[in-house]
């Protein structure tokens, strides 16, 4: 007996709707559902006061990638946001990423010339201080190595320490790579050719990839619906699923769990026009114990009289909890081998998007990575 759904899939994020759509348009039926009680996922926004909210985190869509570009602006127009983040250390204020401005702020210095001087200056400090160089200990001394003491300790350490839940000292240096500095006055955080915030927030966006151009009753969404709660009866409704929730969660924790780390949102309406100038505020001092204030009207320079900021406090995950950043550590990550090993195995699943596959992905990744899935499946 022919099935009721060509995919059942698990999952109302950016993966789980662009792939609907694109099955959609080759005439397959989908049924998504998602345990939360409304679409879009992660890049969820919600209207306050005529300002868009981002629920789960600031969301900044930037992409190099022409053609993941110009498929997000079919589904919204995007404004010209460009992310400049302001970094507060105690009372003092720096622009991110590093850059002239962020050096004239800490040093005085006026050319790359001394601001190069002035790192150089410091790193040799560094060198000197710590007990192998070649080989740096924890994030403390990779850091100090990197950039000098007086980028660590005002700008890196205890962000780091409050978005990991350790003291730097207790940090493995995998976790900084590279402090990219730049030798201009260019605040503009991403190095990506195109970069913006849709207008009209992203729940719209996603409203509009599951319902432009598709002919009624391809895509029917069920909210407030937990693929485990009911799995078999789901299961039996479709040829084949497309999963995007916890890879983990769908094998039943066999290997054990994989770790997450957490984040907890407060969110405030205030009745003032404009609290703190910019949209992401990162608070870089250790005693303050949010990471970021983020003020959500200058995502699209609204002008309306209240504004609504979320402060964003890391938190250590725990079975239940949110689910968003993966450890990508030793453990963790042979531990998703086990766990892909068996995924690749299953012939009518396929696995999606950042839970799924147990990476960090940024939006136009997904894009990107759900078009080739589709494309892959529906060939
Ligand atoms: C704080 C934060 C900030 C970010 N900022 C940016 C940014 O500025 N720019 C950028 O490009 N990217 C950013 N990202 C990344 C972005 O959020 C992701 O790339 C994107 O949301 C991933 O989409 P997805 O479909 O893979 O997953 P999700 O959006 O997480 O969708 C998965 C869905 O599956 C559902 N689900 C899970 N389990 C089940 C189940 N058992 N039954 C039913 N449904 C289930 C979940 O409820 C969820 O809605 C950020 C991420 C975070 C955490």
């Amino acid at each position: 007996m022919s099935k009721k759904f060509d995919y059942l899939i698990v999952g109302a994020g950016l993966f789980g709707t662009i792939f609907a759509r694109e099955a959609a348009l080759k005439g397959k039926r989908s049924l998504i559902i998602d345990k939360r009680d409304h679409i879009a996922g992660n890049i969820y926004t919600k209207e306050v006061e005529g300002i868009q909210v981002h629920e789960y985190g600031a969301h900044i869509f930037h992409t190099s990638d022409k053609e993941v570009w110009d498929y997000v602006n079919r589904f919204a127009e995007f404004n010209r946001y460009t992310n400049s983040p302001v970094a507060r250390y105690k009372d003092e204020l720096y622009n991110l990423p590093f850059n002239m401005n962020t050096f004239h702020a800490l040093w005085g210095v006026k050319t790359p010339a001394e601001a190069k001087a002035k790192i150089a200056e410091q790193t040799a400090q560094a060198r000197e201080i710590v007990a192998n160089p070649e080989n740096p200990a924890n994030v403390e001394e990779q850091a100090l190595l990197l950039a000098g003491r007086d980028i660590y300790e005002k700008l890196v350490k205890g962000y780091t320490e409050k978005q990991w839940g350790k003291r730097a000292t207790e940090l493995p240096a995998f976790i900084i790579k590279r402090l990219p500095f730049r030798f201009t006055y260019d605040n503009n955080y991403f190095n990506d050719k195109y970069q913006g915030i849709p207008v009209g927030g992203y729940t719209k966006l996603v409203e509009r990839i599951l319902t432009d151009d598709i002919p009624e009753g391809m895509i029917e969404v069920r909210l407030s619906t937990d693929f485990f709660d009911n799995r078999d009866e789901l299961t039996e409704s479709a040829e084949k699923i497309v999963y995007t929730g916890p890879v983990d969660a769908f094998f039943d924790y066999e290997f054990g769990n994989l770790e997450f780390r957490s984040l907890r949102f407060e969110t405030e309406l205030l009745d003032e026009e404009n609290y703190q100038g910019n949209a992401v505020v990162n608070y870089t001092e250790y005693e303050v114990p949010y990471t970021r204030i983020i003020e959500h009207k200058h995502f699209e320079y609204g002008t309306q009289e209240k504004t609504v900021v979320t402060r964003e406090y890391p938190a250590t995950w725990k079975m239940g909890d949110e689910p968003y950043y993966p450890v990508n550590d030793e453990r963790n990550n042979s531990l998703y081998a086990k766990y892909k090993e068996k995924a690749d195995a299953q012939q009518n699943v396929i696995f999606g998007g950042r839970l799924g596959r147990y990476k960090y992905y940024d939006m136009h990744q997904v894009v990107a990575e759900a078009l080739k899935a589709a494309e892959s499946a529906l060939k």
